[in-house]
């Protein structure tokens, strides 16, 4: 019987590092739940039916009279019954004599994940029987009144971590899937996680936790939002797609360090690492520039970090955009491995290449290349194939793969056209040893360098299947990117500008004069937090001024300013300059956990289509709910049918 560590390592409170672990581990560990000084254990039983938990007992605890509450794990042979709750597993000794033959028929009969009640005294187990691995292995329970609190009915999946099932029924069973022990690890250390940095942002550093409301109204820019309707014909309250307005108010009114806890909703459509409704910790302050945020946020992190992992190393490192771009093309680069993008331009000027040849030939054309190391080793033709399939079906893009091994010959057609000289000196800039891959491109730097980039990541998905460890699950990574420019073009138009990070970003003081001229060259003072190459957080510091915030909002990103007069007047009346940030919690407690999915540490997420597949909402509504509110559902031409069937049914979603 197999005991998870993970509790003991949960209460052993947050200052000390105990290992490298990524993931929780079914371990074999009998730590006593003993703390650090700093922390109290927590009282898991006061006002309650049970005197214990099923894990926590021990050889100190023999002759005691317990009473445990759990679920029955386990039962063998009608003899013996493992009993669970969330702390653990623990033996219970069926009694087998006539006069507790009442006790016996509850503990054989009720079926496996009933809830019982039993009281009892602890034991030892007879010399020989121990358990090693179960840290509750040296005792057992004999009993002496048992009762059955509730049977369980046959179940969808069994409550092992190890029985695999698919996403979309542990979705459909929530609360039962929360049961497991993965489930359990994560949402306890995200409690811990946010207790912690309640505790520095509030108890050490004089922060205030203010609730803002959700029910608001559209802002212009950003991210779409979710529209509530309301008793007034035509007028529509909107979720937040964060508190973003009401703490800059805030430091107009002179709260001067928030935070809250704040659910925000974003109707963006399904990504792997999004939700609808996500939780950030969203912090402002006044009076504070880019550096005063920075350290916060590196104190908060590391005040915060589970004991389990290595402790944090601040300050983090930094980095420009430009600079990110340019060597890890893109503006979260995962800095746990190498493979940056080189440009090459200069050394392939008299290219025979074609391809290179035409990129070359326009005014922005570029070369860049990446080197996957010891690639010719793990790469088949097979996979190069897909990288430049990647390259052409995503970037319309070509990419040219260098092998640099003579021996051999699966050189591509092309690469022979590039002159011994040339080769020369991309080993040089590249420090290319035998058995390197060079992926080759060409275009404008912002795209070459994008591709790149993508590639980068496939190739190291691809190596790590084959067997290489590239990024080492036990590191985390951290980096800030800064110097973001303030505005970029457009998708759908490209001659208009939108906002990098949100309106409110201020521009940076030394870039101002070119608001008036060339709005696209001004850099913000707006700075993300990435993560292993996960953004898992952003802010900025805000426009305290309300002319420059009328200009950038009226002329530059052509807003409607109607929309928000309330905060242009706010800034009118005295407002402090101010800064903040917030950063993505459930994104950090993924990647603290090491869960395949940001679904994994949130009780009740919704599936990756937005549905909740345990109550089916969104779910649909009689007409005559909705005519308080004045509306009226236009149905498209072909939805009749699933209509009907959809108010009952659960979608199969994965
Ligand atoms: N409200 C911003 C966001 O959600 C963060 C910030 O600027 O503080 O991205």
């Amino acid at each position: 019987m197999y005991f998870p560590s993970w509790l003991s390592q949960l209460c052993r409170g947050l200052s000390r590092p105990i290992g490298r672990t990524t993931q929780p581990t079914w371990g074999s560990f009998s730590r006593s739940l003993a703390l650090s000084s700093q922390r109290r254990i927590p009282e898991f039983s006061s006002f309650i039916a049970r005197t214990n938990t099923c894990g926590e007992l021990r050889s100190s605890h023999l002759g005691q009279e317990v009473t445990l509450c759990g679920w029955i794990q386990y039962r063998r042979q009608n003899i013996f019954l493992v009993l669970r709750d969330f702390h653990g597993l623990v033996q219970v000794v069926i009694p087998q004599d006539e006069s507790a033959a009442s006790v016996k028929k509850i503990l054989c009969e009720a079926p496996l994940e009933s809830v019982v009640q039993v009281s009892g005294t602890v034991i030892s187990r007879p010399p020989g029987q121990e358990n090693p691995k179960m840290p509750t292995g040296e005792i057992e329970i004999k009993v002496k009144t048992a009762e059955l609190l509730n049977s369980c009915k046959k179940l969808p999946f069994e409550i092992k971590d190890f029985v695999k099932k698919t996403e979309a029924l542990r979705l459909q069973y929530r609360y039962l899937d929360l049961r497991s022990f993965q489930m359990q690890y994560n949402l306890r250390l995200r409690s811990q996680v946010v207790m912690k940095m309640r505790e520095y942002l509030c108890n050490l550093h004089g922060f205030v936790d203010i609730e803002t409301p959700t029910l608001f109204k559209r802002t212009p820019g950003g991210a779409k939002e979710f529209l509530v309707p309301s008793r007034e014909p035509g007028k529509f309250y909107s979720l937040p797609q964060s508190p973003q307005q009401f703490k800059q108010l805030l430091m107009v009114g002179g709260l001067d360090r928030y935070f809250q806890v704040a659910r925000c909703y974003r109707d963006e459509g399904s990504r792997p690492d999004r939700q609808p409704e996500f939780t950030q910790i969203d912090i402002e302050m006044s009076f504070v520039d880019q550096t005063g945020i920075q350290s916060l946020i590196e104190g908060l992190l590391q005040y915060s970090w589970p004991s389990d992992k290595d402790p944090l190393v601040v300050p983090f490192p930094s980095m420009t955009f430009a600079e990110a771009l340019a060597t890890y093309g893109t503006d979260k680069p995962d800095t746990r491995f190498g493979m940056k993008i080189v440009d090459i331009t200069n050394a392939f000027r008299n290219t025979e290449v074609r391809f290179l040849q035409d990129a070359l030939s326009k005014p922005q054309g570029t070369v860049k290349a990446m080197c996957v190391r010891e690639g010719a080793n793990y790469l088949k033709r097979k996979d190069i194939e897909s990288i430049r399939k990647f390259a052409a079906d995503h970037f319309n893009e070509e990419v040219l793969p260098v092998f640099l091994k003579a021996k051999e010959n699966w050189n591509s057609p092309v690469a022979k056209f590039i002159l011994e000289k040339q080769r020369l000196e991309l080993i040089r800039l590249m420090e290319i040893q035998e058995d390197d891959v060079v992926l080759l491109t060409a275009g404008e730097h912002k795209k070459a360098c994008s591709l790149l980039g993508k590639l980068r990541l496939a190739c190291a998905d691809l190596l790590e299947m084959k067997g290489m460890v590239l990024r080492d699950p036990a590191l985390f990574s951290f980096l800030w990117v800064v110097d973001f420019p303030l505005f970029l073009p457009k998708e759908e138009n490209p001659m208009e500008l939108e906002s990098a990070h949100h309106p409110f970003t201020a521009p940076h003081p030394g870039d101002i004069h070119l608001l008036y001229t060339e709005p696209e060259k001004v850099r913000s003072q707006h700075y993300d937090l990435v993560l292993n190459g996960t953004e898992i957080g952003g802010g900025s510091i805000r426009i305290h001024d309300a002319e420059l915030q009328h200009y950038i909002l009226a002329t530059l990103l052509k807003e409607d300013v109607k929309l928000l007069s309330h905060l242009l007047q706010a800034l009118d009346y005295g407002a402090p300059p101010h800064g903040g940030i917030a950063l993505g919690l459930d994104r950090l407690m993924c990647l603290v956990t090491g869960a395949p999915s940001i679904r994994d540490v949130i009780a009740f997420p919704k599936s990756f289509r937005g549905h909740d597949l345990m109550s089916n909402a969104p779910d649909s509504v009689p007409p005559q709910e909705l005519k308080p509110y004045h509306i009226r559902v236009s149905w498209p031409a072909d939805s009749a049918a699933e209509r009907s069937s959809s108010s009952h049914s659960h979608h199969p979603e994965s």
